[in-house]
């Protein structure tokens, strides 16, 4: 597997204002599928990644895409990428609205289960990308709402899903009526003999990518797991833990937003004994490697750091690792344990996660094949009730989850995220209009 720490999204030449929005989006480096995948599909190549949610894949392709498309051109939709459910529509139509912000390229989510008025208007704007369910697509082109001549680019992701939930027929359809002069892209965690057919069928001599998990930790390292009702209490866990400076004498903490990376490294400074680094990817190269080596001579006992670290770098006779945050993107989790442990040392690796990371863990434990042992909090732990604003955000959470894992579950929020995305896409029109 290619590091992400050996190649930068610049060498990629991607234009500055896809390098722009991937800096706001706080991806530092590129992950293996799309070190491997970008290069291919700027060179024109078909491509078939087999690679699981949680490793990059979507803007391994929405990159590639964004930078062959560059800007709104006319009114017909010139990619066109299928998804087998809502979530995951507003989940890429979502992720382009990220990645596309300094561009004028327009681009819509389409799926079924709500009336076709919106949809309809919002297509009649004028648009570059769509984002669809093959069913209310097709649906959509037999009205004469979507004009499909125009596509280019055609990508199918969660491939295999979309077979199991018998979307061939409404995919042969669309096939019949797109242009043959395209470039295809399928996207697939898993490649079972149907997914390996229906690529035959459409593709033309592709690229194959395979991003095999990492394999299962190095066994020098013994890992723990912590439940947690909050971040308060996990603060307070971390200290705890932290206060034995003889046992946990060289400390890596890791969080997955620079901004709680920022917060516990000056709480820690407060609180614990010693003096405390932190690196992320909005500190310079020069005070990265300068706090990296204080803590690799013994100066700092504790590093606090993101996703930056957790690869390539090697520091020896760490102690532990404290995952403060559980990562979203799972192969991390590995990345970030492999830190300890190192060289024959033994490791250990403590991680702190409250109900709405249990969801990671179990996607963790899955990738791993292995299941993390709890340790129950200590008894004199003082636990912090879960304030207002927590118990709100970890409900969206949740709930956000559950819309992932249950196909049927319409989702508590759901009429406020809509309506919210619906003005968001108005006074975006409204500007646009402004501006030309
Ligand atoms: P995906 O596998 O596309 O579902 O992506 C999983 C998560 O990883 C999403 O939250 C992305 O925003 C995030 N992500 C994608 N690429 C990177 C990257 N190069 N560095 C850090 N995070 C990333």
């Amino acid at each position: 597997m290619v590091s992400g720490q050996s190649i930068s999204f610049q060498a990629f030449k991607l234009n500055k204002q896809l390098l722009k929005a991937v800096e706001a989006a706080g991806y530092s480096a590129p992950t293996p599928i799309q070190v491997q995948a970008i290069p291919r599909i700027l060179a024109g190549y078909d491509v078939i990644g087999i690679a699981q949610t949680g490793t990059g894949k979507t803007a391994a392709y929405l990159l590639p895409l964004l930078m062959q498309l560059k800007h709104a051109v006319d009114a017909v939709p010139k990619a066109l990428i299928l998804a087998p459910n809502k979530e995951l529509i507003l989940q890429i139509d979502e992720h382009i609205a990220m990645l596309a912000q300094h561009t004028d390229l327009r681009h819509t989510g389409l799926y079924g289960g709500v009336g076709t008025k919106q949809q309809v208007a919002t297509l009649t704007q004028g648009i570059d990308i769509v984002v669809a369910t093959p069913g209310r697509l097709l649906d959509l082109y037999h009205r004469g709402a979507v004009h499909l001549r125009g596509i280019r680019y055609l990508v199918l992701d969660e491939a295999d899903r979309m077979l199991d939930m018998g979307f061939m027929p409404q995919f042969r359809g669309i096939l019949e009526v797109i242009p043959t002069k395209r470039q295809n892209l399928l996207f697939s965690a898993t490649f079972p003999p149907k997914v390996v057919t229906l690529s035959e069928e459409f593709l033309a001599f592709p690229q194959k990518i395979t991003i095999t998990p990492p394999a299962t930790p190095v066994t020098t390292v013994t890992q723990q797991l912590y439940h947690v009702p909050n971040t308060a209490t996990k603060a307070a866990l971390l200290t705890y833990l932290l206060q034995d400076t003889a046992t946990f004498h060289k400390v890596i903490v890791f969080t997955r937003t620079r901004k709680v990376a920022t917060q516990i490294a000056s709480y820690l400074q407060r609180k614990a004994q010693g003096a405390v680094g932190v690196v992320h990817a909005n500190k310079g190269q020069n005070t990265r490697i300068n706090t990296l080596n204080a803590f690799r001579n013994g100066a700092l006992r504790i590093l606090v750091a993101t996703d930056v670290m957790a690869r390539g770098i090697d520091i020896a006779q760490v102690s532990h690792v404290i995952n403060f945050q559980v990562p979203v993107m799972h192969e991390e989790y590995i990345h970030r344990i492999g830190r300890t442990g190192r060289a024959k040392q033994l490791g250990k690796a403590i991680t702190l996660a409250d109900k709405t990371e249990e969801y990671h863990i179990k996607q963790i434990e899955k990738l791993m094949q292995y299941r993390l042992p709890i340790t129950p909090l200590p008894n004199d732990l003082p636990v912090t009730p879960t304030s207002a604003e927590e118990q709100k955000e970890m409900a969206r959470t949740l709930d956000w989850q559950r819309q992932r894992t249950d196909p049927t579950y319409q989702g508590a929020f759901h009429k406020k995220k809509t309506k919210s995305m619906v003005r968001k896409q108005r006074s975006l029109r409204v500007m646009r209009r402004k501006h030309r």
